[in-house]
């Protein structure tokens, strides 16, 4: 009996010995496949965290159209982040509904809330990119994996649509109430933008947290502008522009429709009391599909002079 229950103990520990021996010279053997791979594995969607910020007043009127269009397809890594419980979006989206303690307002310090809350849980999430998008665009999957892949997995990254043709100047609030005057390029929110883990675990210190409401109020501007001042001012890297995201800041018409599938983001709206919105003819009327169609191209593309504060509903588009 001592002699059995002694050659299966045996046996068990020369199976351990052997699996052990083997993880250690096949490194990447299906035997160590429950540790985090450390290899350059090829970027998937699943890899990639999107964020849509947006607010009580458009859960039918905006976020209705993304769950029917695009959200359909990336509904794994989609996340929605609103400030007001709602039954119906909870029963379609589960635990992709974030309802956060931000406020309902326009303000900078609730837009950063929200923000900052996307951020966390990007980094809760442990995916290999962060993008944060309006609920006024579209997002096309593919687009937005194709330009990811190919950024070099050791660089920091941030990318998305310069919102000025040159850097905008801020007063970053000092200690004994001076100011210093900064610039740095930064990313339009209304065009979607994305920032890899690495940069984003460096961002931490600025953007996690209550961090980032505090940031914001260092430099008085609103959430996008604060993600371009911690990485550019604070951390030194640098947006790269891509011409691949689109605001309705920006005259949609100009995009051809045998540009369209490329394009990363798309969005739509008004613009100074006019239409805008992207040429796609389709079964929809614009009361079904207010985000494009034959809209006569009213809108303008005059740029007037940004200045130097950064408004979000003002600011002119490159
Ligand atoms: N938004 C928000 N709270 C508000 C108003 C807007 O969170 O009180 C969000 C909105 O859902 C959208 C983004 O902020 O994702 C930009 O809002 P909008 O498109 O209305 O304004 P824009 O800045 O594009 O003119
Ligand atoms: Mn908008």
């Amino acid at each position: 009996m001592h002699c059995r229950v002694f050659r299966g103990l045996a046996g068990a520990l020369f199976t351990l010995l052997c699996v052990g021996l083997l993880s250690l010279r096949y490194p990447s053997s299906p035997l160590r496949l429950n540790q985090p791979n450390p290899g350059p594995l090829e970027l998937q969607l699943g890899d990639i965290f999107i964020a849509v910020k947006t607010t009580r007043a458009f859960h039918r009127s905006r976020l209705d159209l993304l769950l029917d269009t695009w959200v359909s397809r990336t509904r794994q890594q989609t996340f929605i982040f609103t400030d007001s419980p709602d039954e119906r979006l909870q029963e379609r989206l589960g635990s992709h509904l974030v309802v956060t303690n931000c406020s309902a307002e326009h303000s900078h310090p609730a837009l950063s809330c929200k923000m900052a809350a996307e951020f966390d849980a990007f980094l809760d999430s442990g995916l290999r990119w962060f993008c944060h998008v309006d609920d006024d665009n579209y997002v096309n999957p593919q687009a937005l994996l194709q330009l990811l892949k190919t950024f070099p997995q050791d660089q920091d990254v941030y990318v998305g649509k310069p919102s000025l043709n040159r850097p905008i100047h801020a007063s970053e609030l000092q200690p004994k109430n001076r100011t210093r005057l900064v610039r740095f390029w930064f990313a339009t929110g209304g065009a979607g933008f994305c920032i890899n883990r690495q940069l984003a675990l460096k961002m931490a210190p600025w953007a996690s947290g209550s961090h980032f409401v505090d940031t914001s109020a260092l430099i008085r501007l609103p959430d996008d502008c604060t993600v371009g001042y911690i990485i550019e001012c604070k951390l030194g890297a640098r947006l790269q522009p891509s011409p691949l995201f689109h605001s309705h800041l920006e005259t949609l018409q100009l995009l051809g429709t045998a540009q369209l599938p490329e394009q990363v983001t798309l969005s739509y709206g008004v613009f100074e009391g006019k239409l805008n919105v992207i040429r796609l003819p389709g079964p929809f009327s614009h009361e079904e599909d207010p985000s494009s169609g034959f809209a006569p191209s009213t809108a303008s593309s005059t740029r007037t002079h940004p200045g130097v504060r950064c408004r979000p509903r003002q600011r002119p588009e490159l």
